[in-house]
């Protein structure tokens, strides 16, 4: 089969439950794309905040996606092994002088801050009395004002000025694990991660992304944030969610449940097996079906 070496896609479960189906959908978006193109499709497992990692959770996911029929391309790359490589980055970024150490608390950081996109503007106050030591503190990358802006194939352009939107960000926790935000764009980019298919809740993270991407030179992945699945009272699905986990029991269900949420055309006959379904699946994908307005 002809491979398009251009296109890597990948879906990067955290393990801090079992698959719900706000995640099924993200996969499936993810997976149904990279099929449509003919490109690879990994699998990473989040589990960067050993702290939130529910025991078990990790193989639990796997053995849903394989009966849900996902094939992935390589072994599965986890985070918590990647420590070594996390901490060349930020001992780079912070020979580079962009990043800094603060140990101002979260109310602290409150008490003076604007609110921003997402939560309080961290003001700036430790990018002057930052100091090399780094234990039992919290690494900040220094931002500026300059505009991010990214063309999302589903939700359309997006833009931020990381300085007044989001203010200095956290890339190192004080409790000693690296932050999600560093710790993903180090990943795709050695993963070499071409196109990031997932849930919306991670659009407004995305400038973050790109512009540690860009003092990292790493190159951009497209970005596709699919909407995202809410309960009656408009809240995010989590994983805290008991009451929505995928039965691996019922593969074709769920696999017709998500793909119909994604706005795609429902099968002209019943698929045998979930090979049968993934087979079609990919040739009828079409990303810009999706719309905007569930979010
Ligand atoms: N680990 C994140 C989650 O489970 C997804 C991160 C990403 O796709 O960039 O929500």
């Amino acid at each position: 089969m002809f491979h398009n070496l251009d296109y890597h896609g990948r879906f990067a479960p955290s393990p801090t439950g079992s698959l719900h189906f706000g995640s099924l959908v993200a996969a499936v978006a993810s997976y149904a794309d990279a099929l449509h193109h003919q490109g690879s499709w990994l699998v990473r497992m989040e589990d960067v905040d050993e702290g939130r990692t529910v025991k078990g959770s990790a193989d639990e996911i796997l053995r849903t996606l394989e009966a849900f029929g996902f094939e992935w391309d390589q072994p599965v790359l986890l985070q918590s092994q990647r420590k070594p490589r996390y901490r060349e980055i930020l001992d780079q970024l912070q020979q580079q002088r962009l990043a800094y150490t603060c140990s101002c608390s979260r109310s602290e950081v409150a008490v003076h801050a604007r609110m921003g996109v997402e939560g309080p503007v961290y003001p700036g106050t430790c990018r002057k009395t930052a100091t090399d030591k780094i234990l039992g503190k919290a690494i900040r990358i220094r931002t500026n004002r300059e505009e991010i802006c990214f063309e999302d194939r589903i939700q359309n352009r997006h833009c931020q000025v990381l300085e007044r939107d989001v203010g200095d960000f956290i890339i190192h926790r004080a409790d000693g694990y690296t932050a999600y935000q560093l710790a993903v764009v180090v990943d795709d980019a050695d993963q070499g991660i071409t196109q990031i298919v997932r849930g919306a809740d991670l659009l407004l993270s995305t400038p973050r992304q790109i512009y540690l991407q860009k003092h990292l030179g790493f190159s951009r992945p497209a970005y596709a944030h699919v909407p995202l699945v809410t309960d009656i009272q408009g809240r995010k699905l989590s994983k805290q969610d008991l009451a929505h986990p995928v039965s691996a029991g019922k593969p074709l269900s769920s696999l017709k449940s998500a793909w119909a949420f994604l706005q795609q055309p429902p099968a002209p006959e019943e698929p045998g097996s979930v090979q049968e379904f993934w087979q079609w699946a990919a040739s009828i994908w079409d990303i810009g079906r999706i719309t905007t307005g569930h979010l």
